[in-house]
């Protein structure tokens, strides 16, 4: 099967230094296995848009030279798709509607794990959307991180699929999109690493094929903080691209070569590019040793 990879930035802010990691350790890993590299833009959630930000976060891609193989998928244009699933797991009995406020959860432990809503239905006001979670345990090969499992009852519990205000989960547009584009790997940050037993179950469910993954480390700040799309964590937004895409192949363990132009450090990138070393750790600090860029 061709190997097909994406990157799927939520425009909720604009591309920092550690989504550029995970968009080159996406598009490297595409590039190397001669296969086809998409773009998804996770626009599901209008309360947490930035105005501006997908058109922002497409155009800096573009500096950095990282060009989709296919038009951008939009998840807002997506909802019957979103609609159709879950249509078919309520079907089948696996979805309730439940009115639990944040404090009912709060109450127990912040998991719901009863199968069903636990508060009366309510007139006034939209219930939420959640997936019954049986007593589970996911278990998965990280290309990267190695063997995972998670008790998903005990874990996560029965996750929201549509929220209240009608927005889709993430967790249901995602495996349905990566479905739908034929995504043989999903290559990203390690923040994600604990949603992919929920991912799994639900392709489980709706008889989806499994992806490989391979959970890259997320970038921190010097005080431990993880990387933001607030403006101090800002990368050079592409003024200096070639410099930021060193400083991004370096924190992915690469060799760098010395290049001119961004063109001709990416196709040394991908032809060079050894899995055996990217760090196999969870999180790095950011920006990686300097010692490990080319001399100027
Ligand atoms: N949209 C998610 C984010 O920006 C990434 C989703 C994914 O790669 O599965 O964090």
């Amino acid at each position: 099967m061709n190997y097909r990879g994406r990157f799927a930035p939520s425009p909720t802010g604009l591309l920092h230094a550690g989504s550029l990691v995970a968009a080159l350790g996406s598009w490297l890993s595409a590039r190397q296995a001669r296969g086809q590299w998409l773009l998804r833009m996770e626009d599901l959630d209008p309360p947490r848009e930035v105005d501006g930000s997908a058109a922002a976060i497409l155009g800096t891609l573009q500096r950095f030279g990282l060009k989709a193989d296919a038009p951008v998928l939009y998840q807002s244009a997506r909802g019957a798709d979103y609609q159709q699933a879950f249509d078919a797991l309520h079907k089948h009995g696996h979805v309730f509607a439940c009115w639990c406020s944040r404090a009912d959860l709060a109450a127990r432990g912040g998991v719901h794990h009863d199968g069903h809503c636990i508060t009366p239905p309510q007139d006034d006001r939209e219930p939420a959307w959640r997936i019954r979670v049986p007593d589970r345990t996911i278990t998965f090969i990280d290309g990267l991180q190695g063997q995972q499992r998670q008790d998903l009852r005990k874990v996560v519990g029965d996750f929201v699929l549509r929220r209240a205000d009608g927005c889709w989960s993430y967790h249901l547009a995602c495996v349905v999109d990566d479905a739908a584009q034929g995504m043989t790997e999903v290559v990203r940050g390690s923040d994600l690493l604990a949603s992919t037993a929920r991912q799994i179950f639900l392709q489980q469910l709706l008889g989806l094929p499994t992806p490989d993954y391979l959970h890259l480390p997320i970038a921190l700040r010097e005080d431990g903080g993880k990387l933001s799309k607030s403006a101090r964590d800002l990368p050079a937004a592409g003024d200096d691209p070639v410099r930021e895409l060193a400083r991004a192949l370096a924190f992915l363990g690469q060799e760098v070569s010395d290049e001119c132009c961004v063109e001709h450090l990416l196709e040394s990138a991908w032809r060079r590019f050894d899995r055996a070393r990217l760090p196999r750790s969870k999180q790095l600090p950011w920006p990686p040793r300097e010692r490990s860029l080319p001399l100027p």
